[in-house]
């Protein structure tokens, strides 16, 4: 096709990442050389719909202009200054990022990883300095099969032996607890010490576990009667995601228009949010929290050379005036109906497929084999032949998360080329 779209081909690029990059990742093979809006096209020009958007980051959709006018304008006014100085956005961002989610503070960070330390670091410190407990006795429990990064001490209670193996000697003072159980939630709050409780309100990594309706109330209640803090990691769930602008508002209708969370649904304690924070432009992370928690980090106790910076901030806020003005939550929550209404029809017809399920447009397809198989890989290479592009998460799932900017239109198309892909599959 067009031979000038890259400087070089699609076969050359994953020749160098073999021969110089870490092995950290299997890629599906095919090199992305341009994005805009949920359209992506590879070295060689073919055109793909994107249905991963970078594990939910680009929910604003690739190159979205308001977000990348933000970042060139503040890149080349002040990029960084670290937080030895103060700059003239952060505090605009802080009090922005703050009464958009309804909490007195934010510390702001980079990756989500960091994101989610920076959580437990908090949650640990107020429960020595706050509730009172002994030093070093503090627990917080958190879910089997949670996915909350890549850090040492995060995949200290991660039970993927892949993410775990010769990466030891683990952190302590984690308890794992099922997921979606509430009956366990109130058995390990029994124990002694406990100071708080993750948990993500969708199960995104382990393969789009939406829980049961009221569990996430519930958890929210038992901690609160326990004086433990209910931590919600709302890296991929959040930001209009799955239909609301966090998963933790659940049904609420009211897309991204509440300030502060009603008392109906669910306020966390402290809420970690990156990813889609910045539109997928830049890293941006950030722990929310009331003054009360917050306010047991003083000068000096935890940081980042990044966290907070002008361009960050800048980027921050232009994807988050985004999600309003387009109403992406309220899109998210249309069209996640209709593809799982699609996804039905194809299940009725299909044994390739048994299940679909999630909520907005965090969705994931189950298929019909081991979970050791090939199948969903092999689908998904089918469906990148076909121009859509997803991955396959464990295995047998396929998880379906293109940007929320999509149209109805692009949506039928998408639905028709996975349709098509499925009835034309052999193993
Ligand atoms: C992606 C993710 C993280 C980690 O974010 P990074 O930016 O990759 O460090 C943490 N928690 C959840 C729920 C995630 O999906």
């Amino acid at each position: 096709m067009e031979t000038t779209f890259s400087k070089i081909s699609s076969k050359e690029a994953i020749a160098l990442e073999d021969k110089y990059g870490a092995h950290n990742y299997h890629p599906l093979p095919v090199v992305l050389a341009k994005g805009e809006g949920v359209n992506v096209w590879d070295a060689e020009g073919k055109h793909y719909y994107d249905f991963l958007s970078a594990y939910s980051a680009v929910n604003q959709g690739h190159s979205h202009p308001k977000i990348v006018k933000a970042l060139v304008d503040q890149a080349s006014t002040l990029g960084l200054t670290s937080r030895a100085f103060h700059n003239n956005v952060l505090g605009e961002y802080e009090e922005y990022i703050t009464s958009y989610f309804g909490f007195d503070k934010v510390l702001p960070m980079n990756t989500g990883a960091e994101a989610v330390e920076t959580a437990l670091k908090l949650c640990r410190k107020w429960a020595y300095e706050v509730k009172g407990l002994k030093e070093n006795t503090a627990k917080i429990i958190v879910c089997e099969n949670n996915f909350h990064g890549r850090t040492t001490t995060v995949i200290s209670f991660s039970n993927d032996p892949v993410a775990r193996k010769n990466f030891g000697p683990y952190t302590p003072g984690f308890i794992k607890i099922p997921y979606n159980d509430v009956d366990a939630l109130a058995e390990a709050l029994k124990e002694d010490n406990i100071a708080g409780f993750l948990v993500e309100p969708i199960q995104g990594e382990a393969g789009v576990y939406v829980p049961d309706a009221g569990y996430l109330e519930a958890c929210q209640k038992l901690c609160k009667e326990n004086n433990v803090l209910f931590i919600a990691d709302e890296v991929q769930t959040g930001i209009a995601r799955t239909g609301a602008l966090l998963a933790v508002c659940g049904d609420c209708n009211c897309g991204t228009s509440c300030q502060k969370q009603s008392d109906t649904y669910v306020t966390p304690d402290i809420l970690i949010l990156g990813k889609a924070v910045s539109g997928g432009m830049y890293p941006v992370s950030a722990v929310l929290a009331n003054n009360e928690i917050m306010n047991v980090i003083r000068p000096g106790e935890h940081g980042s050379t990044f966290g907070g910076n002008p361009t960050a901030a800048k980027v921050a806020m232009a994807a988050l005036e985004v999600v309003k003005d387009e109403d992406l939550a309220a899109n998210a929550r249309t069209l996640g109906n209709l593809f799982r209404a699609e996804m039905e029809k194809i299940i009725a017809k299909s044994d390739l497929v048994s299940a679909v399920r999630g909520r907005g447009l965090l969705n994931a397809i189950l298929i019909n084999d081991t979970e050791d198989s090939s199948t969903a890989w092999d689908i998904c290479m089918a469906l990148r032949d076909n121009g859509l592009l997803a991955k396959p998460t464990h295995g047998n799932i396929i998880r379906f998360a293109p940007p929320l900017v999509m149209t109805k239109e692009q949506l039928m198309e998408c639905v028709a080329i996975i349709d098509k892909t499925l009835s034309e599959f052999k193993k």
